[in-house]
């Protein structure tokens, strides 16, 4: 038997997440796979997302897989180019960029390209991260305008605090980019924007291309709502098993630094997986564990390559029970909470050793009844 940690994915889900928040608002969707596709895996997120209007990503290297895995799609680079030679190859692959300082327009102009390259436009509307600030924007504007190689293509933003219903710089942020006219359509949306009212001044803002991530995934992207309640499906299920039990009398402690102590006689479960894994070290005594379904708590420190339960009240576990840290039953914002972290975090945390398998394959092929139900409809 080979180690039993795994992650397996539901592409599925992955495309129900896509098709849900397209069919909210209007406005192309590109589908954010930074970062290895949030820890899901790059290309076949993509694959799996074959009918997406684009995908985006952070940077010219993994725009680059995605051309080398033959993905043709249209790719924004997040980022931007990070010298001349990364616009040569997004001429010469068809891969659109961010402009967002000067010194990347100061790049482009040392280089000859072999195509012109779609740009995109960023506006620091009040994050203060990456981005031309808005009086900035007509030189810039009439800069790329000059240039017969560059393709303007959107004019875009980020939120600093679209996850946060209390925050008033949403709106602040909102009526920067509502406040002139852009010769192109605007691109703000990431996942939480998204699913929020973007109405300034009695009118819904327009947008050409939303940006969603982690609502792709099946997590919440807003404080406090459950991806549940938002009709998200979890694509991630990390799995595990039990690989010993054994009982330790009250008083006994368990783990690094004896920081739990039982109180009571204790059936300790102990499961193959630590944060060698990617599974957060920080994950206090009482994170939730599904042990054969039932939800049994973390007790001691999460070590590099084991974590121990309680299963004292869940008899019937035992060496060989199946367990998931967080998925389709357990939910990873739920998780994340606990550890003072994001989703995003534990997701990308995942380490190679974790296995990633798939719940079926990567593609968009319709299943056999889909495809039966076509015929009997012609
Ligand atoms: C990562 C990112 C997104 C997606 O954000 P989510 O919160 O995961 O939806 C959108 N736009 C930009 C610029 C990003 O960096």
């Amino acid at each position: 038997m080979t180690r039993p940690t795994r992650a397996v994915l539901n592409w599925s889900h992955l495309r129900h997440n896509y098709e849900l928040v397209r069919n909210v608002g209007s406005g192309r969707t590109y589908a954010v796979i930074k970062a290895n596709g949030y820890g899901h895996g790059l290309v076949n997120c993509a694959r799996a997302l074959s009918a997406a209007d684009g995908f985006a990503v952070a940077c010219v290297d993994e725009a680059m897989q995605l051309r080398e895995a033959g993905i043709q799609r249209k790719v924004v680079v997040l980022q931007g180019a990070y010298d001349a030679a990364e616009w040569k190859l997004a001429a010469e692959h068809n891969i659109q960029l961010v402009v967002h300082h000067e010194q990347q327009l100061a790049d482009r102009d040392s280089v000859t390209l072999s195509a012109p390259v779609g740009v995109w436009l960023k506006i620091n509307s009040g994050m203060n991260r990456v981005g031309f600030r808005p009086e900035q924007a007509d030189a810039v504007l009439a800069r790329i305008a000059a240039d017969d190689k560059l393709d303007l293509r959107h004019v875009m933003t980020h939120f600093a605090a679209a996850d946060d219903r209390q925050d008033d710089s949403f709106m602040a942020q909102l009526q920067v980019m509502a406040g002139r006219e852009w010769p192109v359509s605007l691109s703000v949306s990431n996942s939480a924007a998204l699913l929020r009212d973007k109405t300034v001044n009695g009118q819904p803002l327009a947008e050409g291309v939303r940006r969603p991530g982690i609502c792709l995934y099946g997590c919440s992207p807003i404080l406090g709502e459950s991806a549940a309640g938002l009709g998200l499906k979890a694509v991630m299920t990390l799995e595990s098993k039990v690989i010993s039990s054994h009982w330790v009398p009250a008083g006994e402690t368990v783990g690094y630094g004896g920081d739990w102590r039982a109180e009571r006689d204790t059936r300790v479960g102990v499961i193959t997986i630590g944060y060698g894994d990617g599974y957060p070290r920080h994950a206090p005594s009482g994170t939730p564990v599904l042990v054969d379904g039932v939800e049994c708590p973390l007790i001691g420190r999460v070590s590099m390559d084991m974590i121990t339960v309680d299963l004292t009240d869940h008899a019937n576990a035992g060496i060989g029970s199946h367990v998931e840290l967080w998925g389709e039953n357990l939910s990873a914002d739920r998780i994340a909470a606990l550890c003072g972290t994001i989703s995003y975090e534990l997701f990308c945390q995942l380490t190679p050793r974790v296995k990633r398998v798939a719940r079926e394959l990567p593609t968009d092929t319709p299943s056999p009844c889909a495809a039966a139900a076509c015929k009997t409809h012609g």
